[in-house]
């Protein structure tokens, strides 16, 4: 059992190493309390420990003690009069079936345990093959993914937004795209993830910004006209000490309005900084860059933090918009979101639209952009220009 504490790093950050250190010996004496006589505990690591539970016969038995061990740790620990809230993560292996020597248990229960933490946390996984086969394309997308950029394999597509009345282009989203030479098209969400994961998605964030401001400034050259264009930036970008300054600096090298430009960003990555006055985002909003949430109703939604938050839009998730004409649940949410949107004055896109119903319906809620399949599939930088000339050339000709 590979046994490792969940953002026991902040501990030493926030409280100092010496409350870290006391808290160690605290969670090694619970661990121990939890496991049975004869079992076998280890400190491997700064906040590693390793379990050998002898006789046991399979790793489903060994979740029963990961289950008390998970419990025993949910009280919180007392150290130096400071209160901590303390979870782990567990990764089971069993001998013989998964492993047959100390090298590849440990590894084996070190990659479960990297499942458990990316279930949540605070929860424990038994191995199985199919995460070693994971884990290997893991880290080799990340490793292709850091070279990525400079291999020229990324590229940006722009997913058309409309005027759900007008039925007008009224704005894009730009969207990443991977080629890669051996894996092909990887899908998004996957390496995205991967990215994250992988600490290097500010990298991606800030690469299609760039790269957003200088097709925009090329498109004005050429005396074109994009509606505002949204950048997805992950929780991560928004975290990073010089996300304000790269924004503005990658902003004024092209020229870029504030109206050409704007930000999405889903609800949980807003939530930790909502109510500071010099939080990033609000210094975004001060530069006058809207900002989006995206994939709103699947986070925290809720009206307090809603209403203290800088933003100018809120995008429908598309699992709400999908159901929109057939299920009355669906309906009445999608009709809440809007009412609540409109009353904080917030502009609202649906997403994922892909009927003539779903769009009826968005129709009547009242004045709202729309984006998904019904209109437009995302459209290569290419095919973007041409819509823009032909939307330009049909201006002139009315
Ligand atoms: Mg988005």
């Amino acid at each position: 059992m590979f046994i490792d504490l969940d953002h026991f790093k902040d501990v030493n950050d926030v409280l100092g190493h010496s409350v870290g250190d006391l808290l160690l010996q605290e969670a090694a004496t619970r661990l121990l309390a939890a496991l049975r006589e004869g079992d076998l505990l280890a400190r491997v690591g700064g906040d590693e420990f390793v379990a050998m539970l002898p006789g046991i016969e399979s790793a489903q038995n060994a979740s029963v003690i990961a289950t008390k061990i998970l419990d025993t740790l949910k009280t919180p620990f007392f150290i130096n009069e400071e209160e901590i809230l303390v979870s782990a993560s567990i990764g089971i292996c069993c001998y013989p079936q998964d492993g047959q020597d100390v090298e590849s248990l440990l590894r084996n229960a070190d990659t479960a345990m990297y499942e458990a933490k990316s279930a949540g946390r605070g929860t424990w996984r038994c191995y199985s093959r199919a995460m070693t086969v994971a884990a290997r394309r893991h880290m080799e997308l990340l490793y292709a993914l850091r070279q990525a950029i400079d291999h020229g394999e990324l590229s940006v597509v722009y997913q058309p937004k409309y005027d759900a009345r007008t039925e007008k282009l009224s704005g894009f989203e730009a969207l990443l795209r991977w080629e890669h030479p051996k894996f092909g098209a990887v899908n998004t969400h996957e390496f995205i993830t991967v990215a994250e994961q992988g600490g290097v998605i500010d990298d991606l964030d800030y690469w299609v910004l760039k790269q957003v401001c200088e097709q925009i400034s090329d498109w004005r050259r050429n005396g074109l006209s994009p509606p505002t264009i949204a950048v997805n930036v992950s929780a991560a970008t928004l975290h990073d000490r010089d996300f304000v300054t790269t924004v503005s600096q990658t902003l004024q090298e092209q020229k870029i309005a504030k109206d050409w430009i704007q930000l999405e960003l889903t609800e949980t990555a807003l939530l930790p900084s909502f109510d500071r006055p010099d939080s990033a985002l609000n210094q975004i909003r001060a530069l006058g860059l809207g900002i989006s949430i995206d994939d709103f109703g699947t986070g925290y939604s809720s009206l307090s933090y809603l209403r203290k938050l800088p933003v100018t839009e809120l995008k429908i998730d598309a699992s709400f918009v999908r159901d929109i004409a057939t299920d009355r649940d669906a309906a009445t949410i999608a009709e809440t979101i809007f009412a609540m949107a409109r009353s904080l004055e917030l502009n609202v896109v649906a997403e994922g639209v892909e009927t003539a119903e779903q769009l009826a319906f968005l129709r009547n809620l009242g004045p709202l952009q729309i984006q998904g399949f019904y209109f437009s599939k995302p459209l290569s930088a290419r095919d973007t220009q041409i819509l823009l000339a032909d939307i330009a050339r049909n201006a002139v000709n009315n």
